[in-house]
């Protein structure tokens, strides 16, 4: 089978026809890994047990002629900060180099009891914090459209795989851009779904307001049968909300004609890429034929949002990682005499120069004397934003921008300058911070052959509303 051009609909088909077995699609793909990922680097750890585990248990079901679960065969990798029993959890990070899990992400169990097979764990920044995946501590993952240049990131492993036929879906994680940003980057289909929607059991927390689980597949449609397996309340989250979850794959056959579409000129300003901004105006031109009709809104706190969200996603990133210590799971340093020693060793030698950067940011933000100038109004300016969305959705259904201002740039282009590579999500934080759900779709490509995406967003809960627009523009 062409494993480039197979995606979860054309997988779960040809295993119920019995044109390959699960067990034969999952040696496939270990050896296009094997042949393949060196040069891309996209896996940090496979599973072939577990992998062929669940193979098996497929191949029984088609055997017997039982009835198939929704992604029998398909075979699926997960980015390395969802912890996977048995197998070796890192974060991205040194830290956490020998840890090995003892239960299941929810989505992860979620997907298995579906029927997909996790074939390995994704490359990603160290503890998601990054733009390029050049913050991973196993060194960086290469664009598969263009190996001088980065996949973006945080989730840039699992973009990657996607892109280059190595897994027929992925699940990332976006805190503030790290699903669409890369999925623009290596020209596939990034979901991130609204806060709450998908249970963030077992994934390793960043920013705990901001952090949310999704798909990276190759189409819209694969967007739709994946988030609906994995969506839907978990007790064991109790931020996870019980809310129906719609059969998102149905919901792609309403027509979009009639629905309102805002472009919102805060987002096709200065620093915006022309090529990009070319790209997105004809995506949305495609939805003006289509029926929609389009409409000039305006965002005005757009611009206060990436010094916000890195106020608020430090400051929570401060606290969180308190817990690697030394002492409960990961890297224990030696030879230290105290246990203050031990904890400041510990961290010093697994945490890498972003993560320790993002600590020391967020404890400064959160102290005392400072809290209230820093992270006290960072808070106030989130709920400006979230009202940005709430009075741009009275007007319109969705809202289309640019997912970044720039196609994927080079390797090392931007590793010296932390500002800048800041600013390569300043489309994406303002969705993370609202907690609204965002898809990022292929567009069209650069001159030199680099991906664009365009980017929708919807109302909280209305997934289906993205998911239609997206595959419009698809
Ligand atoms: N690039 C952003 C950051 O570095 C977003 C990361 C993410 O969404 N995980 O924080």
């Amino acid at each position: 089978m062409d494993l480039n051009s197979l995606t979860i609909e054309s997988t779960r088909t040809a295993i119920a026809e019995q044109r390959c077995t699960a067990s034969a699609l999952v040696e496939q793909f270990y050896g296009k890994i094997k042949a393949e990922d060196p040069g891309i680097h996209a896996y940090l750890t496979l599973c072939e047990d577990r992998a062929s585990r669940q193979a098996k248990v497929i191949d029984d079901l088609t055997q017997k002629g039982a009835p198939l679960p929704p992604l029998a065969g398909v075979p699926v990798g997960i980015k390395d900060v969802m912890v996977t029993k048995g197998v070796r959890t890192t974060a991205g990070s040194k830290i956490l180099e020998n840890f090995i899990p003892p239960y299941d992400c929810t989505a992860v169990a979620r997907l298995e009891a579906a029927g997909a097979i996790v074939l390995g764990k994704m490359n990603c920044d160290e503890f998601a914090m990054g733009s390029s995946n050049e913050n991973s501590a196993y060194g960086p993952v290469r664009n598969p459209r263009d190996t001088s240049c980065v996949p973006g990131g945080s989730s840039g492993g699992s973009a990657a795989a996607v892109a280059a036929g190595m897994a027929v879906a992925t699940l990332g994680s976006d805190t503030g851009g790290s699903i669409r940003q890369p999925a623009s980057f290596c020209g596939v289909v990034g979901l991130m779904p609204t806060y709450g929607r998908v249970s963030r059991y077992g994934l390793i927390a960043f920013a705990s307001s901001l952090d949310h689980i999704g798909p990276l597949t190759k189409t819209v449609r694969d967007a739709a049968i994946l988030l609906r397996v994995i969506a839907g309340r978990d007790p064991l989250d109790s931020t996870s909300a019980d809310i129906p979850v719609p059969d998102y794959e149905a919901e792609l056959a309403k027509p979009v004609s009639g629905l309102r579409i805002g472009v919102p000129k805060e987002y096709f300003g200065e620093g915006l890429d022309a090529e990009v901004r070319a790209a997105v105006e004809a995506g949305i031109q495609k939805l003006r034929s289509a029926g929609c009709e389009i409409v000039d809104i305006s965002m005005p706190h757009t611009a206060y949002a990436i010094p916000t969200y890195y106020v608020i996603a430090t400051a929570e990133a401060s606290a969180n990682l308190a817990r690697f210590d030394g002492v409960r799971y990961g890297h224990r340093a030696k030879g230290a005499r105290t246990l203050a020693e031990m904890y400041r060793k510990s961290r010093d030698e697994g945490f890498g120069t972003e993560v320790k950067r993002r600590i020391m940011l967020g404890t400064y933000a959160l102290s005392s004397g400072y809290y209230d100038a820093y992270y006290l109004k960072a808070q106030r300016v989130r709920t400006l934003l979230t009202r940005d969305f709430a009075e741009a959705f009275q007007k319109v259904d969705a809202i289309v921008t640019p997912t970044a201002p720039t196609p994927a740039f080079k390797l090392g282009e931007k590793a010296d300058d932390p500002l800048s590579m800041y600013l390569a999500d300043i489309y994406t934080v303002t969705a993370d911070l609202a907690g609204v759900p965002g898809i990022s779709v292929p567009c069209g490509n650069t001159q030199s052959g680099l991906p664009i995406g365009l980017q929708v967003l919807g109302r909280h809960f209305d997934e289906s509303t993205v998911l239609r627009i997206g595959h419009a523009v698809e």
